[in-house]
């Protein structure tokens, strides 16, 4: 009897209520027990949503009010000491002080957040060292398990397990090896477990993504001791050591020796580990969560594939208790596809948001247990849709595939070196050395997102909307030539969002109405989804660049999104390789180039925010990741003529591992964060020969706080030092759009003066 599991649920809401209720907790509009009641009925919603979609065992402490790795901190006591907190169960300030800081009299920095695995999901870093402790300090899993009880649910309390907390921590000091807290955090564990065992839980399932990433064998060796000590802890309460995002295959045989009542794995992107079910078996009577439909894409399962896919690891495991899931915790993606009722017919039967995967998974469950005719409908159904989609006139543009196909080197060469263009850039732009300038998007005011919103709603007309852009990108040409600016930007006042503009004008994409996915916090985004062939059937930034251009004598940047970002920050076509949906947006993204360079714009910014986001997190796979997003990148910027200057962003630092990579790329500028970085960065551009343009970013933008002249013209003499004075450009670390404009305008100011300041010492 196979029975259908998840291992966690979007938290949000199907309202948003969750993002509500937290603002105007923040903002005092509301008690803490207001937002515990809203949360509280957000889980009875989910809660039941599962059951009644045939789910036998749902999660529960998958819910978290802000982020899960923080919720963790919290239970363990880990509370870096500035918050003030001391001890005892941790109050809800003292949590979101941690989350977001705390402004005001007792002002405070919030704890750093980074991405989770290779996903857009942000998590709070837990803070260690040598001198961490931990005590239990919260009861947020116990009361999470009450509630399932209370409304008699079969539940699985899902935690972050020790291995993968204590991995993904950081430490002030790089060489503190993080595994040696194992012994101070187990005991809190074993609390936890002991707790929960005497409370009735049947079971307890340990998140540990960590063990995809390739681990070494002090990792292996330390999961096996303190999961060995973990079940010691459970009388009846059964373990499950969760896996997700990749394969296991390496560590496979020590995995399933360890001493717990099951394990998860994820069978979606890592297949290798069947492989290894099949060579080494799999322990008799223990469960196996097979995470067979995806948990971080939106398309609908293919379940003939995915029922023979459980048969043979049903065959592979015989005797292994099987439960049927999602590959990851459905977090990653939206809701239900109910509400979407603006999609067209043939995209919405693609797609398969939380609530629809439920019920597949349920299927999934009874076709294992009662055999293929027990689910012959929904089969019959799955086959005609997945032979529809195949086939489907949406999804291919011959033209599109003739020109993907038609590709040569040369489409992804300029012609002539770096070194070669850029002295005939020189000629044509004439620019002062140290030229400054500004990443692309200024203030977004609220004036401004208002007015989109009433254009959006229809209550104004385009011309209208159109003349109140035109009068943006006029006061912010103004105020650049005033700031003495040397590379202007017409600002972006049009886009939302740098991914969504283009995608709403490409063909090939699709946006939700509600399809919000949490990114960190209150924040969710709406991803767009690629369902076709990309292309671009006509100019998209023209006419703001071209019209920014005509204001001023300086060259005005042209502004767009790289082709890997686009695809990133999407949900992508599972039908053929991300690389080759990646090729078809460089070639979209090419025509933007070329019509750019045809309209007289000089030089062109390509933005590639999220390239590094996207390697893949076992390093075999760089390389093939990396050679195909390089090659898009240089697909999309080749297409112009050596003068026509390609700049490059990326609001990261950490290039260590990829540099060859950002150098391939081949940009004639890239500007960089590295107001956080110090000069180690630069020195590695120095070491590593880079002899394009480097902006590396004079102050960060993440703060309100406004830069001295000073400390700019510090920061710029120490970049020289390291730097060719002739290679740097000076700019802000990332675009503007989050900030107020008073700040910006001041800090811009003192950007420029510290630049002529340097400027005239170097004569
Ligand atoms: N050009 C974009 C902007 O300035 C870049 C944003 C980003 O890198 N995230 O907003
Ligand atoms: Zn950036």
């Amino acid at each position: 009897m196979a029975l259908s599991t998840i291992s966690g649920y979007p938290r949000i809401g199907g309202n948003r209520e969750l993002k509500k209720a937290l603002e105007q907790f923040w903002s005092g509009k509301i008690t803490a027990a207001d937002l515990q009641a809203t949360a509280a009925s957000i889980r009875a919603t989910n809660l039941s949503t599962q059951r009644n979609a045939g789910i036998d065992i749902v999660p529960v402490n998958d819910f978290s009010l802000y982020d899960h790795m923080l919720d963790t901190s919290v239970l363990l006591g880990n509370v870096p000491a500035r918050y003030g907190w001391s001890g005892g169960e941790v109050d809800l300030d003292t949590y979101f002080a941690m989350a977001r800081g705390r402004t005001g009299d007792h002002d405070i920095a919030a704890m750093e957040m980074t991405k989770w695995f290779d996903t857009n999901y942000h998590y709070i870093v837990p803070e260690l060292g040598p001198k961490s402790t931990f005590n239990l300090s919260s009861s947020k899993p116990f009361d999470a398990l009450a509630e399932a009880q209370v409304a008699g649910a079969e539940a699985k309390v899902v935690l972050v397990g020790p291995i993968t907390y204590l991995l993904l921590g950081k430490a002030d000091d790089d060489s503190f090896d993080r595994l040696n807290l194992l012994d101070a955090i187990l005991p809190v564990y074993e609390e936890v477990v002991a707790k929960l065992d005497a409370q009735g839980a049947q079971w307890i399932q340990f998140d540990e993504p960590i063990l995809v990433t390739g681990v070494d064998e002090a990792t292996v060796i330390a999961l096996t001791s303190a999961y060995t000590r973990l079940k010691e802890k459970a009388a009846s309460a059964k373990i499950i050591i969760s896996t997700y995002f990749d394969h296991v295959a390496d560590i496979y045989p020590q995995l399933v020796n360890v001493p717990v009542d099951g394990f998860g794995f994820d069978f979606v992107r890592g297949g290798e580990t069947l492989n290894a079910i099949q060579q080494y078996g799999f322990p008799a009577g223990k469960t196996l969560v097979a995470g067979v439909v995806d948990g971080r894409n939106v398309w609908k399962n293919d379940l003939r594939t995915s029922l023979s896919l459980l048969q043979t690891i049903e065959s592979f495991a015989p005797e292994a208790k099987i439960h049927v899931g999602a590959s990851t915790s459905l977090l990653h993606v939206p809701i239900t596809i109910a509400r979407e009722t603006h999609l067209d017919d043939d995209v919405k039967n693609w797609l398969a948001f939380a609530n629809e995967k439920l019920t597949e998974i349920a299927t999934l469950a009874k076709g294992l247990t009662d055999g293929e005719d027990a689910i012959a409908a929904e089969l019959a159904e799955s086959d005609a849709v997945q032979a529809l989609s195949r086939a489907s006139e949406r999804r291919f543009s011959p033209a599109v595939r003739a020109r993907v196909s038609a590709i040569t080197p040369a489409d992804a060469d300029r012609g002539l070196t770096a070194a070669d263009r850029a002295e005939i850039q020189a000629t044509k732009l004439n620019l002062p050395l140290l030229p400054t300038t500004t990443i692309g998007s200024f203030p977004q005011v609220p004036e401004l997102r208002a007015e989109r919103r009433r254009f959006d709603n229809g209550e104004i007309s385009q011309e209208e909307y159109e003349a109140f852009l035109e009068q943006q990108i006029r006061d912010v040409i103004a105020l650049q030539e005033d700031l003495g600016i040397d590379v202007l930007v017409h600002g972006e006042p049009e886009r939302n969002d740098m991914v969504q503009y283009f995608g709403e004008q490409l063909d090939g994409f699709a946006f939700t109405r509600y399809g919000w996915v949490q990114s960190y916090g209150s924040r969710y985004v709406r991803p767009p989804l690629i369902f076709g062939d990309v292309s671009r059937p006509q100019p998209m930034t023209v006419r703001w660049a071209t019209f920014a251009q005509s204001l001023s004598e300086k060259p005005v940047k042209g502004m767009l999104t790289g082709p890997v970002t686009i695809l990133n920050w999407s949900f992508v076509r599972d039908d053929q390789p991300r690389s080759e949906t990646c090729l078809q947006i460089a070639l979209a993204i090419r025509d933007e180039v070329v019509d750019l360079e045809k309209a007289g714009i000089a030089m062109i910014q390509i933005d590639e925010a999220a390239l590094r986001e996207g390697l893949p997190l076992r390093r075999e796979n760089w390389q093939h990741y990396l050679d195909w997003a390089v090659q898009s990148f240089r697909i999309t910027a080749s297409g112009v003529k050596p003068e026509t200057q390609i700049h490059t962003h990326m609001c990261y630092s950490e290039f260590g591992d990829i540099f060859q990579a950002i150098s391939d790329l081949d940009a004639d500028v890239i500007s960089i964060e590295n107001a956080r970085s110090g000069l180690e960065l630069l020195e590695s551009f120095r070491n590593e020969g880079y002899d394009k343009g480097v902006g590396p970013g004079v102050y960060d933008i993440h703060s309100p706080r406004v830069p001295p002249q000073e400390e700019i013209a510090e920061n710029l003499r120490q970049t020289i030092s390291v730097l060719d004075v002739k290679q740097v450009w000076v700019n802000p670390d990332c675009g503007l759009k989050t900030r107020k404009s008073p700040e910006t305008t001041a800090a811009l100011r003192n950007m420029v003066a510290a630049t002529l300041e340097v400027r005239s010492e170097i004569g």
